[in-house]
């Protein structure tokens, strides 16, 4: 049957707000890294330093719009819970989630805001909280492959150009 159902088959999303993109919670193995114009936005406001980091990571996500449906029943279910911190990319981030799920992907909220936490799992969203924390630091990667050990220019998700592997990264050490 189309669009049939089976918990093995169904298509991981990854919802990001700013700062799991600035992050670069970006390349998750299996899952579709997923934000919205209105989060990108919002990464690009912050400080200089980190505008770099969310332009270098916005290239790996698919951005798409909620629909206006979704964004209404998020401010709806905001409004009953109080919470009234939220702005339009958070609640851009909890419909994006919503929509996926509705569409049967086995959707995850990736971010560090305590509002969107709250609102999420009482929508029954499945979130993962990063540490706040993270984002004073500014976060340098390196990309390396796991099989034979090169580290030098790539992308994650690329080939290996000594043997094939694909490309993986994690943060760069001993700069300090
Ligand atoms: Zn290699």
């Amino acid at each position: 049957m189309l669009g049939g159902s089976g918990r093995s088959s169904a298509r991981r999303a990854i919802v990001l707000d700013a700062a799991a993109l600035i992050l670069g919670f970006t390349h998750i193995e299996d899952a579709l890294a997923v934000t919205s114009s209105r989060v990108l936005e919002e990464a690009r406001d912050r400080e200089a330093r980190y505008r770099a980091l969310a332009a270098q990571e916005s290239a790996l996500v698919k951005v798409m719009e909620p629909e206006p449906a979704y964004m209404e029943k998020v401010k709806e279910e905001a409004r009953g819970l109080g919470e009234i911190e939220l702005s339009e990319a958070d609640i851009s981030v909890l419909a994006l989630a919503l929509q996926l799920s509705k569409s049967g992907w086995d959707t995850c909220i990736l971010t560090s805001d305590y509002s969107i936490q709250n609102l999420a799992s009482r929508m029954g969203l499945k979130v993962k909280p990063i540490l706040h924390q993270g984002i004073r630091e500014v976060i340098s990667w390196e990309v390396y492959c796991g099989a034979c050990g090169w580290v030098g220019d790539g992308r994650p998700g690329e080939l290996c150009p000594r043997c094939g592997h694909r490309l993986k990264r994690r943060p760069r050490r001993g700069e300090r």
